[in-house]
């Protein structure tokens, strides 16, 4: 079965195409479940690059009215991709069970450091910021609030060298997941992003092996997600080289979040 679980709308304003465009899209590529994630609102406080949270009654109406138009091409799902903050656990419950949310994903960009301060992940500074992101990742997954996360391996997009921090970090996000019987994804959007030279050699940011190595090693569940932000980009060429690399690295893969 085809799916994806990982996708954004023109809502999140650095994305592209309605929720309709996608479906359209998901159905011509021939899959049978389509979850959408786009990047989640917090009700009183804007970290940027996500939808206003006045938009979000009207996006998940729109799946719901999409998902009865489309019944017999497709199975659509409402989700969001969201940070892990302590102090929104209510939140967190809210969207689940009140606003009738099918799954969140932890989708980890800004975090807590140690000194208290909020930091972005897409500019660590050290392998320290790499290791507080670690613990933010796995307090969430403590939580039982979030299905998947989303590209766990985020942290190699810095241009940092692999030291023990980048290993203790790697290893206390795999046995949180474990533990918790959360799954990983492995993003295809990494791949879509250039390569760039790295300490540790020419690659793309993610997804690294260093990690994944370590995943294929464990009974955890990986599920390759598109993280698409065109229409275009939701079954593409690096979704396929993803799955491919996926397959060739051992993962056990699902294809679902829903059976
Ligand atoms: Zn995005
Ligand atoms: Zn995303």
């Amino acid at each position: 079965m085809l799916s994806n679980f990982h996708t954004h709308t023109y809502r999140c304003k650095h994305a592209f195409g309605t929720e309709e465009d996608y479906v359209l899209s998901a159905v011509r590529s021939g899959l049978s479940q389509l979850g959408f994630s786009d990047h989640a609102p917090f009700p009183d406080q804007d970290f940027g690059y996500r939808m206003d949270y006045s938009e979000l009654q009207d996006y998940l109406d729109t799946i719901d009215s999409l998902n009865n138009k489309y019944q017999s091409s497709i199975r659509l799902f409402k989700g969001l991709e969201i940070e892990y903050h302590p102090e929104y656990t209510d939140y967190y419950r809210q969207l689940l069970e009140e606003k009738g949310l099918d799954y969140l994903a932890l989708g980890e960009h800004i975090y807590h450091s140690r000194s208290g301060e909020l930091k972005n992940i897409f500019f660590a500074e050290s392998t320290d910021d790499v290791m507080d992101y670690a613990e933010n990742i796995c307090k969430g997954l403590e939580t039982g609030l979030f299905r998947f996360v989303a590209h766990p391996d985020l942290l190699f997009i810095n241009d940092l060298p692999i030291d023990e921090n980048t290993e203790a970090a790697c290893s206390m996000i795999i046995e949180c997941a474990s533990k918790n019987h959360v799954i990983l994804e492995y993003n295809a959007n990494g791949y879509r992003r250039e390569k760039h030279l790295y300490p540790d050699g020419l690659r793309h940011p993610y997804p690294h092996p260093f990690f994944w190595n370590k995943v294929a090693k464990t009974d955890i569940q990986v599920i390759v997600g598109s993280d698409c932000h065109t229409p275009e980009q939701l079954y593409d060429n690096s979704v396929e080289s993803a799955r491919e690399s996926a397959l060739q690295l051992g993962l056990k893969l699902t294809d679902s979040l829903f059976y």
